[in-house]
């Protein structure tokens, strides 16, 4: 397994006192969304700055899995990294994802 992998997707309103999300957004579609408002209170849904802040984080690990040897399954973690309109971004704790033997993985929630 790479040494980072990277689930990129969703879209969330920065505006903290609106709730509006659409999880289905993939990152290749994400230049479709750039500064469009949202549906809810108006506010961009995403901006120039967090759209390259992340594209320089694809490309920064992917830059990490070309020079870090491959790590065991055992020893995948999870954290998820949220941005805030202004290319900075509040990155959560790290989650162990434990695994069973032969019975797949458990799966941990409110992980995105
Ligand atoms: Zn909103």
């Amino acid at each position: 397994m790479q040494a980072i992998k990277m689930n990129i997707g969703g879209i969330k309103c920065d505006n903290k006192e609106c709730d509006f999300n659409y999880m289905a957004v993939k990152f290749e579609d994400y230049t479709d969304w750039l500064n469009k408002p949202c549906p809810k209170c108006g506010s961009n849904l995403l901006t120039e700055k967090d759209y390259f802040a992340v594209k320089a984080m694809f490309d920064i690990t992917a830059m990490i899995n070309e020079t870090v040897p491959d790590v065991p399954d055992e020893e995948l973690c999870k954290m998820s990294v949220d941005f805030h309109g202004d290319g900075g971004a509040t990155f959560s704790e790290i989650w162990p994802v434990r695994r069973r033997n032969n019975l797949g993985t458990l799966k941990l929630h409110n992980i995105n």
